[in-house]
């Protein structure tokens, strides 16, 4: 029975495991993929977290982990497929209890602990911390791959400064992309959002905003079809859905903001998600089912970077901790 199972190792799961481990927690890392890192192992450069300036991603996500390794965090390569809580007075409960280290096996809420089904087996714990974080919807098209890091960004708040004076494309319609635009022009010389419809989905105050800045142009009924450059951005491929018609807009680097996927699948049926399936957890990262905790960018929050995935790893661990105490002293 471990006292928690942290699931996933970007940010939020590598510093969740180095203060677990400090705080004497009995606690294992599943990842699925052969690394540790997380989004930030794709990351060209980094220059957005105190003390690393300039810091290359995958260099990054080594440094987290070679952290927790010296601490002798306990880490499975492992993908996990299902969390399902300990109902009381189950069998699985007697048998988890037998193993309890501290009699906090029990749990603070309803439930008794959890059954972690993984690719490669099952564990039992008293508390799990969600952090499996999220991925970037894709445009999908020619270019797009061959080309990021290279100008191609999904995220302005990370990669913005590296455009200051020149011209950008954010493409999408969403508040996200709106967003981006309205930060992107107060550095670039000009800025293109291009949106497939004809109206956009973003906040009306956000709109308004937008559409006053003298150095945004919004190119609408538009589709991107193809990021052209040879190690860098060079031209983004056009195309009007309503008149058919063609162009290549000069740009040095793409936006993409066209959606966000929480990995949050697997949660789904056992804790309460927003409507954009985000697990609804507080500062405190406790989610609405008690044992629960989620951290990073899977989490309901305002800004998803390194340093607040960070940032909830330690606050997810300090609430597990909490938890495991008040359970103790039931
Ligand atoms: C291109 C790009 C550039 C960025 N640049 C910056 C930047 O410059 N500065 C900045 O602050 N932020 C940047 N970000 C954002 C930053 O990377 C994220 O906010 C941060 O990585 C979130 O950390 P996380 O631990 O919550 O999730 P993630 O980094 O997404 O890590 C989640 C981990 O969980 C694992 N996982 C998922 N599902 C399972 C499962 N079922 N079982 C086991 N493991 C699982 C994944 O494999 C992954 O390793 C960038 C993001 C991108 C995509």
């Amino acid at each position: 029975m471990y006292d928690v199972v942290i699931m996933g190792s970007g940010p939020a799961g590598l510093c969740a495991a180095i203060y677990a481990k400090r705080a004497g927690l009995k606690a294992v890392t599943l990842e699925k993929s052969p690394m540790s890192g997380g989004q930030v192992l794709n990351t060209y450069e980094v220059d957005n977290y105190p003390g690393l300036p300039g810091i290359n991603g995958f260099d990054m996500g080594m440094k987290f982990r070679e952290h927790a390794d010296k601490l002798g965090c306990e880490f499975l390569n492992d993908s996990v497929l299902s969390v399902t809580p300990i109902q009381k007075d189950t069998e699985l409960v007697r048998a988890a209890s037998s193993n309890t280290v501290d009699g906090a096996g029990e749990g603070a809420g309803s439930n008794a602990g959890f059954v972690i089904e993984t690719e490669g087996g099952v564990l039992h714990t008293k508390t799990v911390v969600a952090a499996m974080g999220a991925s970037h919807a894709k445009l999908g098209i020619p270019g797009e791959e061959e080309l990021s890091g290279m100008g191609v960004s999904y995220c302005a708040t990370c990669d913005g400064a590296f455009f200051r004076g020149r011209t950008t494309a954010v493409i999408g319609g969403g508040d996200v992309a709106v967003e981006d635009a309205i930060f992107l022009a107060r550095g670039c010389e000009k800025v293109y959002l291009i949106h497939r419809r004809d109206e956009l989905r973003a906040a009306k105050i956000l709109q308004e905003e937008l559409l006053s800045l003298p150095n945004v142009e919004v190119i609408w009924d538009t589709v991107v079809e193809r990021i052209n450059g040879e190690d860098q951005v060079e031209s983004i491929s056009v195309k009007n859905k309503k008149t058919g018609e063609e162009a290549q807009i000069a740009v040095d680097g793409v936006f993409v903001a066209v959606g966000i996927l929480p990995q949050s699948e697997i949660m789904a049926d056992v804790t309460a998600c927003d409507e954009k399936g985000y697990l609804i957890a507080g500062e405190d990262c406790a989610c609405t089912t008690p044992g629960i905790f989620a951290a990073g960018d899977i989490r309901t929050k305002k800004l998803r970077q390194i340093i607040t995935a960070a940032a909830d790893g330690a606050n997810a661990i300090t609430s597990v901790q909490e938890y495991l105490i008040e359970a103790k002293n039931k």
